[in-house]
This record gives structure tokens, C-alpha cells and sequence, in this order.
């Protein structure tokens, strides 16, 4: 078995450096993966660049894993990367950038919701300068408009109270440059909140708009509460804010305790009021027992986020990544078939 080094660097060997690499996380896709590798090659070929396709299985149990794995025996332009369990798509992706070297990575969700047909566009704007190239949804096909709104939502938050501007509707679907690539897989954090990341590494960006489309087969591995842990992950990932709100609840509350509690002195003292207190009492016990859980509970988050980094575990623990040794690209097969013709 092969676990990642803690210093997070992998330096391509010069000579299977190529000119694109298209990352993409699996996990239970059997039944999209050949369309997907057609679709890619479909696309892929004609452009005349060296590209790899980076597949990363995210311990599928499906047998996807297998299926790469048989796959790249075949197909030179394939690399199957396979983790050892299910690390979760954030985790895929970055032993995906990891094991990529070409000079331009694009990032690609498995199920055909990021047309490949685009890559040709975006390599257009990477090549007139743009650092990284970032896919904006215009529509969002095939989803639910509780799934829109919350998103929605969720953008507005998180911009309001991150220091860098986190771009709504993009999601992974991207090109990034070698520089912008190193950066990212040189960020020492475990907790790995990609969109945000994304951000924070900066250079030059060039939007492109696109229909996103429906899944092509198989499921969606989202449900309501992976998104909504998602949404606090990239919320207290990039962000101190909600401990802010804590204070300011908690101040707040405070606040009204004390002017409550003056208001019953001031009756008793003045209108000779009987203490009316029960009722009260219990509400504004519970309520200041509602604000001091609340409190507690997101000082946690922040106390849980510090323990997880301290441990420095590696962000995932390679099964094995398979290539065929005969990984010919346009230039080489071009020097090769030279070389034969000399011989002769
Ligand atoms: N994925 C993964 N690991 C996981 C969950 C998802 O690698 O634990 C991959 C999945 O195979 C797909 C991509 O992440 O390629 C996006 O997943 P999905 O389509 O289920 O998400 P959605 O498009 O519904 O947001
Ligand atoms: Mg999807």
C-alpha cells in the first residue's frame, strides 16, 4: 500500500508530463463510465494535445474500480488511480491533482453534467492567459428547486462572510493551470472545502457560461443532509462569522436577561407587584439554554476542525494507481515513428 507523504508534493517525471489532464472522481459510476471515457475521447482526439485521463475510484462498490483498472489496461491515455475506501468527492479530487502532470488540469464530474464538449473552450481561454478557466451554470437541469434555492442561498451567505469572493453556481467543473494546480495541492489543510480553496488560490479567471445537464445514468450521491454538511463544512472552513454570531447571540440575550430581570425589580419596588415568575422564568431559561448550546455547539465545530488538522493524517491512502507502461502521447508516438524510420 502506498500512503501520501505529509509534504504534499508530487513532481511529475518530465517525460510523462503532457499537455491536459482531465481529473475525474468516481464513486458508484459504473454505469456512466463507458459513456463517459467515449464522450471524452470523442472530444479528446481531434484537439491533436497529449492529454491522461486521471479516473479516481472513491471505493466504489460497484466494481467501477475493476472496471478502470481493465479499462486502463487497454487505453494508454488511462490512469486509474484507486483509493483504498471511500474518502468523499473533495478527497478524490485532490489525489486526482495530485497524480495529474498535465499543464492544464480540468476537472470533470463523472456522470456527464459537465459536457466534455467544452474542454475545447476552455483550453481556447487557457491558452489566451487565463490561469484558471471557471464553468458557470446557467441552468441547472434536472434539479430540484428546493435543491436551487438552498444553494442559492447558501452562495449569498457564504460570500457575505468570506474575505474572497467564492463565485455562485460554479461547482468543480473547471480547467486550472500546472501553477494554479501546485498551489492547491501544496495547501497543507485536510479539511478540504474545494470550491473554497478554489477561491482562495487566486490568478486570473475567465468565466464561461454553460447548461448544465441531467445525470446521464446512475444517482445522484447527494441527499439532504451530505448538503447541508457540506454547506456548514464550507461555511466554517473559510469563515469565523458564525463564532461572532455566538458572541453577539449571546450578548444579546444577556442584554434582554438583565433588562427582564430590572424590569421585575423595578415592579416589585415601585407597584408593589407579587414576582409574576414562572412562566418567565422558564422561557427565558430556555432560551438562554438554546443560545448557550448553540454557542457551545459551534465552538466545537471550530475546537473538532483544529483536532482534525493537528492529527495530519494524510487526506487519503492510495489502493493503486494503474497506467499502461506503453503511454504513448502525439509527440512521442510523432519521435518514435522517426526514430523506426532511421533504423530502417
Ligand atoms: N463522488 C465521489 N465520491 C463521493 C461522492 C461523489 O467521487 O463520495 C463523485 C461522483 O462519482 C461524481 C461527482 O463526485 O463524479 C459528483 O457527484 P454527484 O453527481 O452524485 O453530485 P451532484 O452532481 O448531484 O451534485
Ligand atoms: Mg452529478
Amino acid at each position: 500500500m502506498h500512503t501520501k507523504s505529509s509534504a504534499r508534493h508530487f513532481e511529475p517525471q518530465q517525460h510523462d508530463r503532457v499537455d491536459l489532464s482531465v481529473v475525474v472522481p468516481l464513486y458508484n459510476e459504473r454505469e456512466v463510465l463507458p459513456l463517459l471515457i467515449e464522450r471524452l475521447a470523442q472530444v479528446l482526439t481531434p484537439l491533436a494535445i497529449s492529454y491522461e485521463l486521471v479516473l479516481v475510484d472513491d471505493g466504489s462498490r460497484d466494481g467501477s474500480g475493476d472496471i478502470l483498472v481493465a479499462l486502463a489496461a487497454h487505453d494508454p491515455h488511462i490512469k486509474a488511480v484507486r483509493l483504498s475506501r471511500n474518502f468523499g468527492k473533495e478527497a478524490a479530487l485532490s489525489a486526482g491533482m495530485d497524480l495529474s502532470s498535465g499543464d492544464a488540469v480540468v476537472i470533470l464530474d463523472a456522470d456527464l453534467q459537465d459536457p466534455p464538449e467544452l474542454i475545447g473552450a476552455m483550453l481556447e481561454a487557457f491558452y489566451a492567459g487565463s490561469d484558471i478557466v471557471c464553468m458557470k451554470r446557467s441552468t441547472r437541469a434536472g434539479e430540484s428547486w428546493g435543491k436551487r434555492l438552498s444553494a442559492h442561498l447558501f452562495y449569498r451567505i457564504l460570500n457575505r462572510i468570506s474575505h474572497f469572493a467564492i463565485p455562485e453556481d460554479t461547482g468543480d467543473f473547471r480547467l486550472m493551470s500546472r501553477r494554479a494546480v501546485n498551489a492547491l495541492n501544496n495547501l497543507p489543510e485536510r479539511n478540504r472545502y474545494m470550491k473554497g480553496l478554489f477561491a482562495w488560490v487566486g490568478f486570473p479567471t475567465h468565466v464561461i457560461e454553460y447548461d448544465r445537464e441531467v445525470r446521464a445514468a446512475g444517482s445522484t450521491k447527494w441527499n439532504f443532509f451530505g448538503l447541508m454538511g457540506l454547506a456548514f463544512e464550507g461555511i466554517t472552513s473559510f469563515s469565523v462569522a458564525p463564532l461572532r454570531l455566538a458572541i453577539s447571540f449571546g450578548m444579546l440575550a444577556a442584554l434582554a436577561g438583565a433588562a427582564f430581570g430590572l424590569k421585575i425589580v423595578l415592579d416589585a419596588l415601585w407597584h408593589g407587584n407579587a414576582v409574576s415568575g414562572y412562566p418567565s422564568l422558564i422561557a427565558v431559561i430556555t432560551f438562554l439554554g438554546g443560545v448557550q448550546l448553540l454557542s457551545i455547539g459551534v465552538v466545537g465545530e471550530y475546537v473538532g476542525k483544529t483536532y482534525l488538522e493537528a492529527k495530519q493524517r494524510p487526506l487519503y491512502v492510495l489502493r493503486d494507481v494503474v497506467q499502461s507502461p506503453r503511454a504513448l502521447n502525439p509527440t512521442d508516438a510523432a519521435q518514435e515513428a522517426a526514430a523506426h524510420e532511421q533504423t530502417h
